[in-house]
């Protein structure tokens, strides 16, 4: 039968701080805080450890308390690599041949398991490991990593059972969707587990077999999401967990003849490096195809607020688009188009509600939580080197004439990786801070003359090297729908009186243009025709 039932997971309220919830939570908090884990690599299936080997081992620490390791990451070496290459080759057949429901059985089950079983230590990994508080760890580890497995197996479905229209009289057409032939590359982010999920499991679902490297920033919540699939029934192989070097992995994978795809989302300049690794190996003859090139990057997301916008709903949208999270979402609002007439009140508004926030260690089990309110609601940033970027893009700005922080450019490495929400206001609407992503609480902001609202239309289009999300604010339907024309290809996710972030599974297909990515749309069925091959069958009878 289709999978009709499907529906987007609830998030659950974890206001009450005294609830059954709060304590299962605070025990696998405390469970990973007590020891580090040791995270090995799984090739088909086997658990390699780098105690008495000759391999590396990174420390994964708490972003907030930078001293607490939380993970000892075995790193692979290339020998590694060779034995991932050759497991996900064996593993091919077996698991392409399985009828698509036992295939999409694991995943189904694996989502069950994340939503009870799991839930706590899947919150507990992703808010120590990655600076989330327990609000922001439910929309990304529980429902929206649900949502992936389960709605992938709905838009599968649909995918699979669609077959060529026409068959004339004494003839039968037939479409065969087959996986592509060869391994995927799964490149995961650190910032957000769900989206490792889909980076894995939608080439899997379509009967793929996968060589993962995950963030070694992630590696806890990662590994933890791997244990469960196996649990759910996910066979040896299937997919194969190499965290390591990215270079050693990424050259190492490149260069194999079985190389077939690669699903990756992270910074753009690695994604451009990886594109032109792939095409050089087309060009020379190294792949049997053409590899698939799925990739979502970067981005400069812009609010553009219209003088009839209602000033409350775009403010408490902007601190929410920039700053939850730390803005380390490629789809954060990072640059901001005030009409002049509205800016002292929009600021006024803003920074009032900002005064009242805490940049404080919110991973810990006694750390406030936020939901419809902002309370609490920032924490650390992932790492030192993320740190030392955004503190030097916060020192640039008190030095450049053009520029003026209007609220923040504070920091902190004291205990944590702190950098407090900055704004900063261009003079310049092309100064490169109003194009530049910085993956941080940074805010750019240019005010444009009330009258020239068209014309900012199209600065922010000329601008836009990056595609990827975008809001208008504004209550008057003429501006609303000058801004839909004139952004048209300025964004693959534009957004009306809402924040840019925070795309749901499903409802916002996710994913942009230009310099963002191949637009291929995670969350919606269109990804998933990226994992097949068709074969087309005629038969006469
Ligand atoms: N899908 C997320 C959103 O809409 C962002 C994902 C990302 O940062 O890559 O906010």
């Amino acid at each position: 039968n289709p999978p009709t039932h499907i529906k987007n997971e609830q998030v659950k309220p974890f206001t009450n701080t005294d609830t059954k919830d709060w304590d299962l939570l605070r025990a696998s908090i405390m469970k990973f805080k007590s020891s580090s884990l040791e995270v090995p690599l799984v090739i088909n299936g086997e658990r390699i450890y780098y105690n008495n080997s000759n391999r590396s081992v990174f420390a994964q620490s708490n972003p907030a308390c930078h001293k607490q390791v939380l993970a000892n990451v075995t790193q692979a070496t290339e020998l590694d690599v060779k034995d991932a290459i050759q497991a996900a080759k064996e593993a091919k057949s077996k698991w392409y041949q399985l009828p698509f429901y036992d295939r999409a059985a694991v995943f189904l089950k694996a989502a069950d398991l994340i939503s009870t079983k799991y839930r706590y230590d899947m919150l507990a990994a992703t808010m120590l490991g990655q600076g989330k508080n327990v609000y922001q760890a439910e929309i990304d580890c529980i429902t929206e990593l649900s949502d992936f497995f389960r709605f992938n197996v709905k838009y599968a479905h649909d995918l699979y059972n669609l077959q060529p229209v026409q068959s004339a009289q004494g003839v039968w057409n037939k479409a065969e969707y087959r996986p592509l032939e060869g391994f995927i590359y799964a490149v995961s982010p650190f910032n957000f587990t769900a989206i490792a999920a889909n980076l894995i499991g939608a080439p899997a679902l379509m009967g793929n077999t996968v060589i993962w490297k995950p963030s070694q920033s992630a590696a806890l919540s990662n590994y933890l999401l791997l244990t469960v699939l196996e649990e759910a029934g996910l066979p040896k192989g299937v997919i194969n967990f190499v965290p390591g070097d990215p270079i050693l992995v990424t050259d190492q994978l490149l260069a194999s003849k079985e190389f077939g795809g690669l699903h990756f989302t992270g910074s753009t300049q690695v994604f451009k490096q990886l594109y032109g690794k792939i095409q050089t190996g087309v060009v020379n003859g190294l792949y049997r195809d053409y590899p698939r090139i799925v990739g979502e990057t970067g981005g400069k997301n812009f609010h553009l607020i219209h003088k009839s916008a209602n000033i409350p709903n775009a403010v408490f949208s902007t601190i929410r688009g920039a700053f939850e999270f730390q803005g380390q979402k490629c789809s954060a609002t990072s640059r901001l188009y005030i009409p002049q007439s509205k800016s002292e009140e929009f600021f006024r508004d803003l920074i009032g509600t900002l005064q009242q926030q805490k940049v404080t260690p919110v991973n810990t089990a006694a750390s406030p939580i936020s939901g419809g309110d902002l309370h609490g609601f920032m924490g650390p940033v992932i790492h030192e080197q993320s740190y030392n970027k955004l503190i030097k893009v916060i020192e640039e700005a008190k030095t450049d004439p053009e520029l003026e922080i209007i609220y923040g450019g504070q920091y902190d490495k004291g205990e944590g990786w702190f950098v407090g929400p900055t704004i900063i206001k261009c003079k310049d609407p092309k100064h490169k801070f109003m194009t530049t992503e910085f993956f941080g609480p940074i805010l750019s902001v240019y005010e444009y003359p009330d009258n020239k609202f068209s014309e900012t239309c199209d600065l922010i289009d000329q601008t836009s090297m990056y595609g990827l999300t975008g809001s208008v604010f504004a209550k008057d339907r003429e501006a609303i729908n000058l801004a839909d024309e004139k952004l048209k290809f300025s964004c693959g996710n534009f957004y009306i009186n809402d924040k840019c972030t925070g795309a749901v599974v499903a409802q916002q297909w996710f994913g942009g243009a230009r310099m963002s990515g191949t637009d291929d749309k995670s969350g919606g069925p269109s990804i998933l025709n990226r994992f097949v091959s068709i074969r087309n069958t005629k038969e006469n009878f």
